[in-house]
């Protein structure tokens, strides 16, 4: 296992690192950066990676790196964190998980990366890299994956995410930014964009010719239809707003649209779907979405509503069709995402915000009131001296 690491970091003195952090506390965010000592990610300790049994390197100059981190996108699940509603989260907690930045230094034992290269990190910063999922790729679905923030580190730390200078990231997790990506515009495909991506391809849906659904077009839905119009798929989006027929058909290129309250729309595009990505979080009924497949067809869900969903299964049954789920991605197949995003040159839609903004985005995040992701220009806005 390489013990190598990218240090993503403001300033390092001693064994501390000062950060100056954007903070989410019980109550509210801290509208002026503070600045932190955490002791508890010293630069000295970051070469553990080998769950415990590697013992402590005495040269951790030479398997580190110093990067800042530039930009962060917002993604729900960050709301869902600084809230605490999915009853996990521990304070103070450092969200983010769409980070993209600019490799300042590296360590000699650092493969990947140079300075000067533009990286990013994801969902993930770790997973045990020795079981079937991390042997296939899949990181994503290994039983011991390290959430990018908010989760306990192979140390037993606490992972800070991306609404910081201060990032820290095994080199094995961080991808290469290719330089014509954007690094604001593409900082959200390290999340919404994997998200997406991952189920067209493994489920098959990425065959020129294919006709795909996409329900929801919020910011997983809409770069769902830049990936799939990239593939040659024929996408058509299914919303519950008929007034987003016009951007989903005219700005990202969708070929046709279906208001799902509309049953006579719904009615005439029966049977005409290969597949479906469902990013919808809220519950919504799943049996409208199974007819508009075709036999054969898949019914792919990668939003995730706090309630179970009602399946119907006659007409499962009765067309052969599937319905499953999908996770993020690996990190072979993320780096694979990010080049051809650069290839076709797929972005998120983005509203760049300085870091004092974060509090307004979150409340209009909850009300769906942005085109489509929200992404912190941290480099710029986020002061170590206020
Ligand atoms: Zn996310
Ligand atoms: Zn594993």
């Amino acid at each position: 296992m390489q013990a190598c690491k990218i240090v993503f970091v403001f300033a390092a003195s001693g064994k501390q690192i000062l950060v100056y952090s954007f903070t989410y506390y019980r109550e509210k965010w801290q509208t002026n950066c503070q600045r932190k000592s955490i002791q508890n990610r010293p630069l000295d300790g970051l070469q553990e990676t080998s769950l415990g049994s590697s013992p402590p390197s005495n040269s951790p100059g030479e398997q580190q790196g110093k990067s800042k981190v530039l930009y962060c996108g917002i993604c729900h699940s960050d709301l869902h964190m600084v809230k605490n509603e999915w009853g996990v989260t521990q304070y103070p907690l450092i969200p983010g998980h769409e980070i993209v930045g600019v490799v300042t230094e590296v360590g000699s034992k650092v493969e990947k990366f140079k300075v000067g290269d533009k990286v990013g990190v994801g969902c993930m910063v770790g997973s045990c890299r020795s079981c079937d999922s991390c042997d296939n790729n899949l990181e994503n679905y290994c039983s011991k994956m390290i959430l990018t923030y908010g989760a306990k580190y192979y140390d037993g730390t606490v992972t800070y995410g991306g609404y910081s200078d201060n990032m820290v990231a095994d080199e094995h997790f961080i991808v290469r930014i290719p330089n014509n990506l954007p690094l604001d515009a593409g900082a959200p495909l390290l999340c919404a964009g994997i998200t997406v991506y991952s189920p067209l391809r493994y489920f098959g849906l990425d065959k020129p010719g294919m006709h795909v659904g996409i329900v929801g077009l919020g910011g997983l839905g809409h770069v769902a239809v830049k990936f799939a119009r990239a593939m040659g798929v024929k996408v058509t989006v299914i919303s519950t707003s008929p007034n987003k027929k016009q951007e989903a058909l005219e700005n990202l290129g969708a070929d046709s649209f279906l208001v799902s309250r509309d049953q006579d729309q719904m009615q005439a595009a029966m049977g005409t779907l290969d597949g479906i990505i469902d990013t919808v979080s809220a519950v919504h009924p799943l049996l409208p979405l199974v007819a508009l497949l075709k036999s054969h067809g898949k019914l792919v869900l990668v939003g995730a509503p706090e309630k179970p969903l009602e399946l119907p299964v006659f007409p499962l049954i009765t067309g052969r069709k599937t319905v499953g789920g999908s996770c993020v991605g690996g990190i072979k197949e993320t780096q694979e995402m990010i080049d051809f995003a650069a290839k076709h040159n797929i972005t998120a839609d983005i509203e760049v915000i300085p870091m004092d903004y974060v509090n307004t985005a979150m409340e209009r995040v909850l009300k769906a009131d942005v085109r489509y992701r929200f992404v912190i220009d941290v480099g710029k806005t986020l002061k170590p001296d206020v």
